[in-house]
């Protein structure tokens, strides 16, 4: 089962990743975007670290929400509410429970990949985070690292790929040839998964 503690590891985790690949994902940003994703995932995360070590909230859900909400707050770029929805949106499926399995969280997440596609309008094949998320999302039935797979295998495809959404989308075919930096930072978000779970160890079940 995971709980609230699991999800607060979950936010760790990934702001020590973002925090480790934000030059990358600013390297990412510059030929097709404005070289701030980096900066602007880490400021982000960051704050969700700190807002979580202060209220400490004690369900999956309020974990999740409160960390989506300082997301939205903090990151003025688009990727800022795109992701503050997923994990609010994901929180809010999660209701108040104190525990939830992992089927529950593959299907509160496929609901906040659902209100990302609903607010940025983007669709597989965009070019976008969308992109690695919902390939993370199909393939959660078969664990966190089937997900974190799929997702890294999500970003990379979208290389060869004409980015429809957003920023990118301005340069038309010039977008071509170059991974997107939100698919590949949702790659590490759902790679965090792995880490947060393996730092149960004993005890879980
Ligand atoms: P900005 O584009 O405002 O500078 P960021 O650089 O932080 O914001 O984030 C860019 C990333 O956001 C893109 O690589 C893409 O994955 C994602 N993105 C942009 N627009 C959308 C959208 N409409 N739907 C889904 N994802 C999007
Ligand atoms: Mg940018």
């Amino acid at each position: 089962m995971l709980d609230a503690d699991f999800f607060r590891r979950w936010m760790t985790v990934t702001t020590a990743s973002v925090d480790r690949e934000a030059d990358r994902l600013t390297a990412l940003d510059s030929p097709i975007g404005d070289a701030d994703h980096g900066s602007n995932l880490r400021r982000g995360f960051t704050a969700v670290s700190t807002v979580l070590e202060k209220e400490a909230p004690e369900t999956p859900g309020a974990v999740l929400v409160l960390a989506g909400r300082q997301l939205i707050s903090t990151v003025g770029g688009a990727s800022g509410p795109l992701y503050g929805t997923l994990l609010r949106r994901t929180g809010k499926a999660l209701g108040d429970a104190a525990e939830v399995d992992e089927a529950r969280f593959a299907e509160a997440l496929r609901a906040g990949v659902d209100a990302v596609m609903q607010l940025g309008g983007a669709a597989p094949g965009d070019k976008t985070m969308i992109d690695a998320l919902v390939p993370a999302v199909d393939a959660l039935s078969h664990g966190f690292g089937a997900a974190r797979v799929a997702a890294e295998q999500g970003a990379e495809a979208t290389t060869p790929l004409q980015a429809r959404k957003g920023r990118a989308s301005y340069l038309g075919e010039r977008s071509i040839g170059h991974q997107d930096p939100g698919a590949t930072s949702a790659a590490l978000l759902i790679a965090a998964l792995t880490d947060a779970d393996s730092d149960t160890h004993t005890d879980k079940e």
